[in-house]
């Protein structure tokens, strides 16, 4: 019996499922269930939401999301070999976890689930990030989820969180602060994975802001903060030149001086360009 449930401990099931880690699927599983509940409290209060949980793998974070309290936890998992382990824990959890086999990247989840709405999810890194962007950028605001709880190698989790004028501040931060609180929560050593990756990891916490920080039209802002730190090494003037013509003026109309670099630029200041640049 487990610490947190009275499912088998996670070595048990990886042995009697063989579920070997793939490294073509990202696969660097957490065994520790106090951890992986752990890492469910950081979602929030959970008892009344949803939670999509994308690469479930063995369950170590999905017991730990049922364990403490997701109303409902729908898990998209690539690997068909986990689907036995994950069917054990649904028998487990009557009516709260449904499991889609398939690549999250491709699987419209929304019909499947009530609001409120929480993300979860340890995952590949390229996997996690490509989803970050498209959860980050939706057509309207506010998205589909009030909270992402996401697992990143820590280099990854310092670009989401960074502030203006360190090497880590660019595009990433940008596009995640402008709508959402974004903070690291917890830090883990690749010794809390098996096996383990060869870098540290790090658990970003996420709040959907109801409205934006300060006001852009967001395609525009998409656009400058794109071409910014494209360049991040020229001046705004240089870097910028391709975004409209008169681009110095524009700067100086929204109070930044054209000299600067992006990597100074604060949040409210390329928002303050974007709305320059959108007049036309
Ligand atoms: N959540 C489990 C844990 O914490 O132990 C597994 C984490 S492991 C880092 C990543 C999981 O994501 C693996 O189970 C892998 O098969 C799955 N995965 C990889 N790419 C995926 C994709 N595109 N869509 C859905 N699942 C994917």
């Amino acid at each position: 019996m487990s610490a947190i449930d009275d499912l088998p401990p996670l070595r048990e099931v990886i042995a009697t499922h063989g579920l070997s880690a793939r490294k073509a699927l990202g696969q660097n599983f957490l065994l520790d269930l106090n951890l992986t509940a752990k890492i469910a409290r950081q979602a929030g209060d959970l008892s009344g939401s949803d939670v999509l949980e994308i690469g479930p793998g063995p369950g170590g974070l999905t017991r730990g999301l049922l364990s403490e309290g997701a109303r409902k936890v729908l898990a998209i998992e690539k690997d068909a070999r986990c689907l036995p382990a994950l069917a054990e824990i649904a028998d487990r959890y009557p009516g709260r976890l449904q499991v889609i086999e398939g690549d999250a990247l491709e699987i419209d989840p929304l019909a499947h689930l009530t609001p409120p709405i929480r993300v979860a999810a340890n995952l590949p890194y390229n996997v996690g990030t490509e989803l970050l962007v498209r959860w980050l950028t939706p057509p309207v605001w506010p998205p589909f989820w009030q909270s992402l709880t996401l697992m990143f190698q820590r280099e990854v989790a310092e670009r989401i969180v960074a502030q203006p004028g360190s090497k880590t501040y660019g595009r990433l931060a940008v596009l995640a602060q402008w709508r959402a609180d974004a903070r690291i929560v917890l830090s883990l050593p690749p010794d809390a994975f098996t096996p383990p990756p060869k870098v540290s990891s790090a658990v970003v916490h996420l709040n959907a802001l109801p409205e934006p920080k300060f006001d852009a039209d967001a395609a525009v802002l998409s656009r400058v903060v794109a071409a910014a730190f494209n360049q991040r090494r020229k001046m705004l003037r240089a870097a910028l030149k391709g975004t409209a013509p008169d681009i110095e003026d524009r700067l100086m109309a929204a109070g930044i001086k054209p000299t600067d670099r992006a990597e100074q630029l604060p949040l409210e200041a390329f928002c303050a360009l974007a709305r320059e640049v959108a007049k036309g």
